[in-house]
């Protein structure tokens, strides 16, 4: 019918202003190379902030003692507790807890927000064993783990540039994320003291190279995105400080800032865009992360239900409500193996309150989810291969000794959204050709960003 004509003509339509060839896609890197070097050439210099985050050492395996770390950075937060052994112990013991935040406080005041966290740090810190106390006489020390984009100052102080992934705090804005964190710590009486300020980029790579010498950045894929790697010091030019003694600093890319021409956008995204919190704003992250995905789908099948009837006269109410189609239920539809997708069919009724769909149409809203799951996917490994390419390690070099590159991956899409992952490794081999990609690894990083900022809080120790 008619109908049907118009809503596959959206899909194909959408489709094809999604599409991601290996020549786009290296255009992609390119550009974000470009960037990578402004950014790291001047303040200010590109999208790209490139953030000095005042790590020139990675964990040896040397840390030893009790440490804290705490995970801010989506909808739940984490609290940690890690015994580290040394070389020979590793990590002895580990204990966490996981708190969710109630969304008035991610749009609050900073006091309230940091209230809570600090209330849920003291009661994990009440819970301590046997076995798992700070040294006598030694204040219990903590890795802050705060995935926002943050002007580091120092190790342990950085002010909040702006929020991202639905979190507006105006009055946090421009502080001392520490020093906010401490003096709600000394409201709740905890005696505890933040050593590090990291995020999770820098904290998985400070995990994952704890485990793993050849560790050379981290990607989040979660709720946003981002990536962070080790620089050397001497080609980061806007570094005015003493040249480390390690020759590295590791960098904060903020690469959900990232934006370029390139980037296949569509109206979808415009619009997406522009009804967000923060308009204009990490374009990269609005196209690839998993606070977005299934707003992306929710958004074309709402056209296709306005445009096309594609689920009757009238428009589902349900389908008007933004980020009712959360990621997870867009994967769960996209891995329906059922002959008659009854997944996707369950997934309609429950959210959308959708029933009686057709299967044409059910394979249809697969086929959109794959749309949207490739692109973010392919333009994730086109970063990935920017960052081995600013790093000279994607090809084989003139010594024709090929380096072993391994990326920690970490984050909740990249996790659980196997269709998603699998298509950015895929694509990253498909980029990087047969000769270099058996020396380049993908490695999971299950929560490396919690032990890694335990690890930095060991490394920075008051007590050293
Ligand atoms: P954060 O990024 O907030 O620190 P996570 O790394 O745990 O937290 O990532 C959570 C995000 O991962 C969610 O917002 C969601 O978008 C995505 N996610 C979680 N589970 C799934 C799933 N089964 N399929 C696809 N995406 C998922
Ligand atoms: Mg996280």
């Amino acid at each position: 019918s008619g109908r049907w004509a118009k809503a596959t003509a959206i899909l194909k339509d959408f489709e094809e202003k999604c599409r991601t060839p290996v020549d786009k896609l290296r255009q992609v890197t390119d550009a974000m190379t470009v960037e990578m070097h402004a950014g790291l050439a001047s303040e200010g210099g590109s999208k790209l902030k490139m953030i000095i985050s005042y790590v020139d050492n990675l964990p040896t395996g040397d840390e030893s003692g009790l440490f804290y770390a705490l995970d801010l950075g989506g909808t739940n937060f984490r609290v940690l507790r890690v015994l580290l052994g040394g070389k020979e112990g590793r990590v002895v013991n580990q204990e966490f807890e996981e708190v969710s935040i109630p969304p008035h406080l991610m749009v609050g005041s900073s006091h309230a927000l940091f209230d809570y966290i600090a209330e849920a740090l003291a009661k994990f810190v009440s819970t301590e064993s046997e076995g798992l106390h700070p040294s006598p006489g030694r204040q219990r020390e903590l890795g802050f783990t705060f995935s926002f984009p943050v002007r580091q100052t120092s190790i342990d102080a950085g002010s909040l540039i702006k929020w991202t992934k639905g979190f507006s705090i105006e009055d946090a804005v421009g502080q001392d994320v520490v020093g906010e964190l401490t003096k709600a710590m000394e409201r709740v009486g905890l005696h505890m003291r933040v050593t590090a300020l990291v995020n999770d980029t820098i904290g998985t790579l400070a995990g994952g190279r704890y485990f793993n010498e050849n560790v050379i950045a981290a990607v989040i894929l979660g709720t946003g995105t981002n990536a962070a790697y080790v620089e050397k010091a001497h080609a980061i030019p806007k570094w005015h400080g003493d040249p480390p003694k390690s020759g590295d600093m590791v960098i904060n890319m903020e690469w959900g800032n990232f934006r370029s021409s390139h980037l296949p956008l569509t109206e979808f995204d415009q619009e997406l865009d522009l009804d967000s919190l923060n308009p204009g704003e990490q374009i990269f992250e609005k196209i690839i992360s998993g606070m977005y995905l299934g707003e992306i789908v929710r958004r074309v099948l709402y056209k296709m239900a306005d445009e096309a009837a594609l689920f009757g006269d009238t428009i589902p109410a349900k389908l008007r409500i933004p980020f009712v189609l959360r990621t997870p239920d867009m994967s769960g539809m996209h891995h329906d193996t059922t002959p008659d997708l009854k997944v996707v069919a369950k997934k309609l009724r429950d959210i959308l309150e959708i029933s009686n769909t057709s299967l044409k149409t059910r394979k249809l809203i697969v086929e959109l989810c794959d749309v949207v799951a490739t692109r973010g996917a392919r333009l994730s490994a086109a970063g990935i291969l920017g960052i081995l390419k600013k790093l000279g390690r994607d090809s084989v070099p003139d010594s024709g000794e090929k380096q072993r590159s391994v990326i920690a991956l970490d984050g909740g899409l990249f996790e659980h959204y196997t269709k998603f992952s699998n298509c950015m490794e895929n694509t990253l081999k498909e980029l990087l050709g047969p000769e270099i990609a058996d020396s380049v690894v993908i490695e999971h990083s299950n929560d490396g960003s919690g032990i890694g900022a335990a690890l930095l809080a060991a490394s920075h120790s008051q007590y050293l």
